[in-house]
């Protein structure tokens, strides 16, 4: 019978994504920024006129399985979206974003931050 921690929706499945995928070089993609902890490309499919992510090398599925551990990590995505940002000239501002889960819109599970800029946000977002 299938192990209940080995599938994806749970916090120990330590499987694969399309983004282990571009951490590991085996398919493309516009890479921004890369130091040992995270990854920061641009997105296949913007939704603004600049729309990159920034994704930890480790293979955190969703915001929700989270631990305390990750603090300083998830930290870190957030400064590093904020230099690539800068370095990629938003200077009028710019939107983050991480959508967790089936409401929040989630569709590839390996965490994830969303940076958009380039065009003015709307608020409240669909
Ligand atoms: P989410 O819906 O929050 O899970 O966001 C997943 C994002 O990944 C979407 O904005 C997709 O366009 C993007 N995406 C999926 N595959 C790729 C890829 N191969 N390279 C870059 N971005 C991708």
């Amino acid at each position: 019978m299938a192990d209940e921690t080995s599938k994806p929706h749970t916090s120990r499945w330590r499987g694969d994504s399309i983004f282990g995928k571009i951490i590991r070089k085996e398919i493309p993609a516009n890479i921004i920024f890369e130091d040992d902890q995270c990854l920061a490309f641009h997105d296949i499919c913007p939704q603004a006129p600049t729309h990159f992510l920034v994704i930890p090398k480790k293979p955190i599925i969703q915001l929700s399985v989270t631990e305390d551990d990750d603090e300083s990590l998830l930290g870190h995505l957030i400064i590093v979206g904020k230099k690539c940002a800068s370095a990629l000239g938003l200077k009028r501002g710019y939107r983050m974003v991480i959508n967790e889960g089936a409401d929040g819109g989630q569709t590839v599970f390996h965490i994830h931050l969303h940076v958009l800029g380039g065009r003015q946000m709307k608020w409240p977002p669909g």
